[in-house]
């Protein structure tokens, strides 16, 4: 069930939380765009991944919270509606960038092959032309561009 509190990170009140289980949660903030869960913490192998396979700049961007909870941005990538993702050089220097999808013709459904199908094409590609920078906390801004949003 989800519910809504008070984000740790930018103290806005559109903090998604959801119950995996009795020891598990997971964060998600609307007003920053940033997630986290239980496990996102210095020492667990969640963490650990995480490290392993982030962007510099998602780790640039990890703020550590009261309970030691370490917030990163989040990625949104719905292959049919577009993508959001935070984009720049470092964590004083990024936005959120919002692309678009549309649908791949039957002209070039060819340069959309799907890895390991033969014969099967991508349906949608994101198309790079329609990227829209939007500043930090004008998140949900960015998701609407995509016609994402929270229920
Ligand atoms: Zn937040």
């Amino acid at each position: 069930m989800d519910n809504l509190i008070i984000c740790d990170r930018c103290g806005s009140d559109v903090c998604y939380v959801d119950e995996v289980n009795q020891d598990i949660k997971t964060y998600f903030c609307y007003g920053c765009g940033f997630q986290t869960n239980s496990l996102m913490k210095e020492g667990e192998d969640f963490y650990n991944t995480q490290i392993e396979i982030l962007p510099e700049l998602y780790k640039d961007l990890f703020h550590t919270d009261k309970d030691g909870k370490i917030w990163m941005p989040s990625a949104v990538n719905i292959p049919d509606q577009g993508m959001v993702f935070a984009n720049g050089s470092n964590s004083t220097n990024w936005k959120w960038s919002a692309v678009k999808a549309i649908p791949v013709t039957e002209e070039e459904k060819t340069k959309y092959p799907i890895p390991g199908k033969q014969g099967e094409y991508y349906s949608y590609r994101m198309d790079m032309t329609t990227m829209k920078n939007f500043t930090e906390l004008d998140y949900i801004e960015a998701l609407t561009y995509i016609n994402v949003l929270p229920e």
